[in-house]
């Protein structure tokens, strides 16, 4: 198997005033093409800043300080924000736990999923707004000609992940980047989201990165898991092994915990 993404030793700080403060700290990790790698690990370990360090979204006062993030061959570190944009616009796209936040109020789902079909395309309007209805009944939503005149708060967050969703697909890309996706929803509707997530990943054959704290959600999603601890990989391996033979305390109590 190929990798699509190849992270390594990377090191991420923030500043704050004269205070330096290191977020992970020489993680190594890798996602083959095609496959759901789970990241687990307890709040506050690096999960987040170690997807956003691939997105180039770490903030103002947070930097990647060392390492290596190869994306499809090409080396991400170093990059300027413009060839970063580029790359992260579509080719890397994330979700995050709160889609309500994520999308703008004032706007339309029709008026946000245009915008994200433009940004990555040449087509005329028409031809967005049927792209538009084609990815947000690609994500299981129904009466997509009604959706585009609604705004966010109207719909369920189950729907406003969906169309979330909808729009990272619209620069078709290679991985998908899920930080806790489902944790403000409903349990039903967590299921209904993560089946889409996998659906999705087998059919377009797009890589997924997915951070979750379920266990039950790791079982049934990954291919492989990476736990993380205090900032750093403590584990990498496919589920069954994890599962199985897991090698490291915190993993071990994590697997204990599953009801
Ligand atoms: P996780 O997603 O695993 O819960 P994060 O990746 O968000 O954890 O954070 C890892 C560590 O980095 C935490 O100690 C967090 O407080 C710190 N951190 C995250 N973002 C920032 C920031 N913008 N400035 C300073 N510290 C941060
Ligand atoms: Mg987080």
């Amino acid at each position: 198997m190929t990798s699509l993404l190849e992270v390594k030793n990377l090191e991420v700080s923030f500043r704050n005033g004269k205070d330096v403060f290191t977020g992970v700290s020489d993680v190594t990790f890798h996602v083959n093409k095609g496959e759901i790698l789970c990241i687990v690990g307890e709040s506050g370990s690096g999960k987040s800043i170690t997807t956003l360090s691939v997105m180039g979204l770490l903030g103002k006062n947070g930097a990647v300080e060392n390492g290596s993030i190869l994306f499809d061959g090409v080396e991400l570190f170093g990059k300027s924000e413009k060839e970063l944009d580029n790359i992260r616009g579509s080719k890397i796209a994330m979700i995050f736990q709160d889609a309500l936040t994520s999308l703008n109020p004032v706007f339309t789902i029709g008026n946000q999923m245009l915008e994200a079909i433009l940004s990555h395309s040449k087509l005329s309007k028409k031809e967005a707004e049927e792209k538009a209805k084609y990815l947000l009944g690609k994500v299981g939503l129904s009466d997509t000609e009604a959706l585009l005149k609604k705004y966010p708060h109207t719909l369920s967050g189950g729907m406003r992940q969906r169309v979330m969703i909808a729009m990272a697909l619209a620069g078709e890309p290679k991985l998908l980047i899920a930080d806790e996706p489902t944790t403000a929803l409903d349990v039903t509707i967590q299921a209904q989201i993560m089946e889409l997530l996998k659906d999705l990943n087998k059919e377009l054959d797009m890589s997924v990165i997915l951070i979750t704290h379920d266990m039950g959600v790791v079982a049934e999603m990954a291919d492989r898991v990476l736990v993380m601890y205090a900032g750093e990989v403590v584990e990498e391996a496919p589920v069954n092994v994890l599962f199985h033979s897991p090698g490291h305390p915190y993993t071990k109590a994590l697997l204990r915990s599953i009801p």
